[in-house]
């Protein structure tokens, strides 16, 4: 189901209304997982408004650890998160969690028809224009490969995912599956935007007109997206390295290869490998 019913053991006591996310602070926030003493976060501090920003770093830096603490699918240790100024235990974990639309990459699709894959967890349904917003979700998200699969069978919308539950469904490759689930994310109402790695499984031209979407839906949102392609990170106004649960750097991509640190090392041995990997 939708993020609103992940509770874990988290307290909803809030009463607060969120009507647009605006702007993220984190103060001096420490977290480790439950369970563990391990720091996975370390004295994070950060100040985000209306912007695009790409989270960078190496597996286990604690990027997705970030996501989750904004989302309140845990509690920091020490610290606090606010938005719009106010913390965010101060609003409803519903009020939250539904102005963010999240694409992780455990995202499931469901055996159903295309159609309800996007309004099952919605409650959008009965909407008369729903068909339309589908359509241009799908489209954003390059997925005119599924849709004329769909049409083959001549049921549009209505085909089912999946030959599980009905022969004349469609079933659909890991990448076909990753872009179902980027356009279910833009589909979503939201104010804010959060993208965990939403290209891993794509081919360089998907993840290509993906980004261009991207940069067309996010105009004007706060954007937080993760992606270890240095190539998409040119979508974002602003950077925020990881390391060690730590951020190291912070700035425009123009400003942290300026700088020769951390971001430049990376950059460059990425460059270096598909270089080389282009030659062999
Ligand atoms: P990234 O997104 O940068 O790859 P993560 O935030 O997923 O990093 O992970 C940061 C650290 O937290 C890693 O060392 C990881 O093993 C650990 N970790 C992630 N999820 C859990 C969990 N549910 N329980 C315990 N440790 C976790």
């Amino acid at each position: 189901r939708t993020l609103e019913h992940f509770k874990n053991h988290i307290s909803d006591q809030g009463t607060e209304r969120l009507s647009q996310v605006d702007t993220i602070e984190f103060n001096h926030v420490y977290f480790a997982y439950p369970g563990t003493s391990t720091p996975v976060l370390t004295d994070i501090n950060l100040f985000l408004k209306k912007e695009r920003v790409a989270l960078v770093g190496l597996n286990g830096s604690g990027k997705s650890t970030f996501i989750k603490l904004l989302l309140r699918m845990y509690d920091p240790d020490e610290g606090t998160i606010l938005i719009n100024g106010r913390d965010i235990r101060e609003y409803s974990l519903v009020e939250l969690r539904s102005n963010f639309s999240v694409y992780f990459q455990s995202m499931k699709n469901y055996c159903f028809t295309l159609k309800e894959n996007f309004t099952i967890a919605d409650d959008d349904q009965a909407e008369e224009n729903v068909d339309k917003r589908i359509l241009t979700a799908l489209d954003l998200a390059q997925c005119e490969d599924i849709l004329q699969k769909t049409r083959l069978r001549g049921r549009g919308l209505n085909t089912s995912i999946t030959r599980l539950f009905d022969h004349e469904g469609i079933e659909l490759s890991g990448g076909q599956y990753q872009k179902l689930s980027i356009a279910r994310t833009f589909f979503r109402r939201h104010t804010a935007l959060i993208l965990d790695e939403p290209s891993s499984n794509l081919d360089p031209i998907a993840e290509d007109q993906i980004f261009q979407s991207l940069r067309c839906i996010t105009k004007g949102k706060l954007t937080i997206f993760t992606t270890h392609r240095f190539s998409n990170v040119s979508l974002a106004d602003r950077i925020i390295v990881f390391e060690k649960g730590k951020i190291v750097e912070d700035g425009s991509q123009r400003q942290l290869l300026a700088k020769k640190n951390r971001y430049y090392e990376m950059f460059n041995i990425q460059k270096e490998k598909y270089n080389s990997d282009e030659k062999s």
